[in-house]
């Protein structure tokens, strides 16, 4: 196997401090494993060559960053399930020398999540609908999540991504719209923030919730990464709900990208102390 077929990276803009890359590495190391992921900045209009690179010098795959989620999808020879219904890629690997796409971000989520509760036949009430929500969307429905409620600041992004749930998958989906002290439904069994409220540095940053609407039954799950221990974490376990912070399913895309590309299940423990470490948390 020639060197260049154990390289993977990430195709990004302006992320040169991408903590993706000291997490992998970290990993790598840990396991022995001659491989290499680097981060390459890549401008839009120069998306297909960096592709045709890659393919030219057999890379394993590489991941992707905004703004190529989507765009990248015509370089590539095939999709996944999921990113297909998603329309939206982050991880592109080498299989059969095709290189297929695929959407790590919400795997990395319900990786997390089953850990603590399996989503089959769940009521859920997502708060966001952005590029994560989606992602976590399609996924939980696809793990048989019986019912998706979406709800977001912006009925015009809430509503389409309310459509594509119910025409895509078979979960049945509603949006509702977010007063001021939204109060989460008796009822729901899995609550997700999938909005950038609380990501550093608004450390003190408020989901617009009510607290005393979460109880005891309920999984709180939060995407923000940095820091992990967001208001929203706080509160669900002060609430006695079990939480769920995003750190877990930033280390969960790595290690199912990692075992796409290598066939490698490497430890998720040494890239959280890895993140922790660069987060300083
Ligand atoms: P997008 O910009 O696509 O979406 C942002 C979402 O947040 C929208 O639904 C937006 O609502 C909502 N939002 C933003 N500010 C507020 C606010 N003040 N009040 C209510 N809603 C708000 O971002 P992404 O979906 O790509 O990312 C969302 C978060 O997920 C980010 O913080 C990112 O760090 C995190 N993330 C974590 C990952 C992980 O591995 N842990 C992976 C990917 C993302 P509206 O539509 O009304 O603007």
């Amino acid at each position: 196997m020639s060197f260049l077929s154990n390289l993977v990276g990430s195709f990004s803009q302006g992320a040169a401090d991408n903590p993706t890359v000291a997490m992998i590495e970290a990993a790598f190391r840990h396991h022995g494993l001659d491989w290499r992921y680097i981060n390459c900045e890549v401008p839009p209009e120069l998306l297909g060559d960096a592709v045709r690179g890659a393919r030219a010098m057999n890379w394993a795959g590489f991941n992707l960053s905004i703004p190529h989620k989507v765009a990248v999808i015509e370089h590539l020879d095939g999709l996944g399930e999921s990113a297909r219904i998603m329309g939206a890629v982050n991880c592109a690997v080498r299989r059969d020398g095709k290189l297929i796409g695929e959407n790590t971000d919400g795997k990395g989520f319900l990786k997390s999540l089953e850990e603590v509760v399996d989503p089959k036949g769940k009521r859920v009430l997502m708060f966001g609908a952005g590029g994560a929500a989606r992602a976590i969307g399609v996924e939980l429905a696809l793990a048989g999540a019986s019912s998706i409620t979406v709800v977001n600041r912006t009925a015009a992004r809430g509503e389409p991504l309310v459509r594509l749930l119910n025409d895509k998958t078979p979960a049945k989906a509603q949006f509702a719209a977010w007063p001021s002290g939204f109060a989460v439904p008796a009822g729901t069994d899995i609550v997700v923030n999938a909005t950038s409220v609380g990501l550093y540095p608004d450390l003190d940053a408020r989901l617009d919730v009510d607290v005393a609407s979460l109880t005891a039954g309920m999984v709180v799950a939060d995407v923000i990464p940095n820091p992990p221990r967001t208001r929203l974490v706080r509160d669900a376990e002060a609430r006695g709900c079990r939480a769920i912070d995003g750190l877990g399913m930033l280390i969960n895309q790595g290690v199912i990208g990692v075992k796409y590309w290598t066939g490698v299940d490497v430890d998720a423990g040494v890239m959280r102390r890895k993140l922790t470490e660069i987060f300083g948390v």
